[in-house]
């Protein structure tokens, strides 16, 4: 049996990252960009007022005070928008809107709360230095500077940066894209009535979930039954030899029963280039990887609790590191355990448990049977147990791994 840790870098190594990437802004939001952003263009872009007001020339208000208003005739309306950039003759006033054009040969612009807001003629009642309320061209980026960083995460304000420099596009390290294939004869999608003997598919639906979860991008959900034909099927409709997937993810169907579906496409010897190996874990023993063409491929067991902590132990922080996206792994923290547990010798549990984050206190949450998938739905931590740990005592400091964040 393989180690958590060994099987761990198994995965890491075998998810590469893919290519950089020019994509649409709207699609970088949540990637890593793979070049700096050099601001082809200046913020503001030109000189414009930053409050609804009058353009003035200062010199022409330095007596205005409220007993002893200036009045200035108001010669132009400057709406934001308005793109011919009239010219402000001494002994007059504009009024101006936040964010329009700054007239040439205006320097301050007075807040119209300091006014009259008349329309003809404006009665000014205090004075103001020269520049004031006056944003600048070029006073947040200058043209030529860089902006954004490689390796930096397009957020949603770097997004909007980019945007207001005029950027359509960005140069980002894309997203994996995954297959998530559940596999079962007795799999039926929820909306149609259940026959005898069979269950409604989850492990598709929480896998494409959690692939979205760690960044990715899911270019299929499919459940095939427990038929090899029709696995194989999938494999060539997604173009998993042709370079158009970067990881399958399946599920069910490596067990050591009859109909194990997985293991009889990819083959039991590794002779496929998808070896089967046992991890020293519960849950998720049952573990498969390799290559098909230039995919990765990961089998995880049927059971959906199984699969979903295989997910997160194994693939999350493989394709989040693949992205260079940050925090591949979940926070990590010791908590207090308050019942006692047993784990089984020789292998790494992971309980599904209840981090009460005020306390610091951590309660089990749920058997450790892999079907019960109902506990998993509201932990919202892992408790890591080590191999050779067998009894915890109530007050035990626990490693959690924090599922929220
Ligand atoms: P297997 O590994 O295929 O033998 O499956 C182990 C257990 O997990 C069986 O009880 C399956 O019915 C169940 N199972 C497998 N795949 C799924 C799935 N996609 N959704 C729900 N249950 C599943
Ligand atoms: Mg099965």
């Amino acid at each position: 049996m393989r180690s958590v840790e060994e099987h761990q870098r198994a995965v890491a190594d075998l998810i590469q990252a893919r290519p950089p990437i020019t994509v649409a802004l709207a699609d970088a939001e949540g990637l890593v960009l793979a070049a700096d952003v050099i601001a082809p263009i200046s913020l503001p872009v030109f000189d414009n007022s930053a409050m609804d007001g009058y353009a003035v020339l200062a010199d022409d208000i330095v007596a205005a005070a409220p007993e002893a208003p200036v009045k200035l005739p108001v010669t132009e309306d400057i709406p934001a928008g308005r793109t011919d950039i009239p010219t402000l003759t001494p002994g007059t006033a504009h009024r101006i809107m936040t964010g329009a054009p700054i007239p040439h040969g205006a320097d301050a612009v007075v807040p119209v709360e300091d006014t009259d807001g008349g329309l003809d003629v404006v009665q000014i009642s205090a004075t103001i230095p020269r520049g004031r309320h006056v944003r600048r061209s070029g006073g947040d980026v200058a043209a030529g500077a860089t902006v954004l960083w490689a390796r930096q995460l397009v957020s949603a304000p770097a997004a909007g940066l980019a945007s207001a420099l005029g950027l359509a596009e960005l140069t980002v390290r894309p997203r994996q894209r995954v297959l998530v294939i559940s596999t079962g004869s007795e799999l039926v999608k929820p909306g149609t009535p259940l026959a005898p003997g069979q269950i409604y598919e989850s492990n598709g639906v929480m896998l494409a979930a959690a692939v979205r979860d760690a960044g990715a991008e899911v270019v299929g959900a499919v459940t095939v039954a427990d038929d090899t034909a029709e696995f194989t099927a999938v494999l060539d409709r997604y173009g998993v030899r042709d370079g158009a997937v970067d990881l399958v993810i399946t599920s069910g169907g490596v067990s050591a029963g009859a109909y194990e579906v997985v293991k009889d496409v990819f083959g039991r010897d590794g002779d496929q280039g998808v070896h089967f190996v046992k991890v020293a874990m519960q849950p998720g023993m049952p573990q498969g990887i390799g290559r098909v063409g230039d995919a990765a491929i990961i089998t995880l067991p049927g059971n959906p609790v199984s699969a979903q902590v295989s997910f997160e132990v194994f693939i999350r922080p493989a394709l989040r590191r693949a992205m260079s996206l940050p925090k591949p792994d979940r926070p990590r923290r010791t908590a207090v355990l308050s019942e006692k547990l047993v784990s089984p010798a020789g292998k790494r549990q992971f309980r599904r448990g209840l981090l009460d984050y005020e306390t610091g206190t951590v309660t089990n949450y749920g058997p450790p049977a892999s079907h019960h998938l109902r506990y998993l739905a509201s932990a919202n931590c892992l408790l890591d147990i080590a191999d050779e740990v067998t009894e915890l005592a109530v007050g035990t400091e626990v490693e959690v791994w924090d599922l929220t964040g």
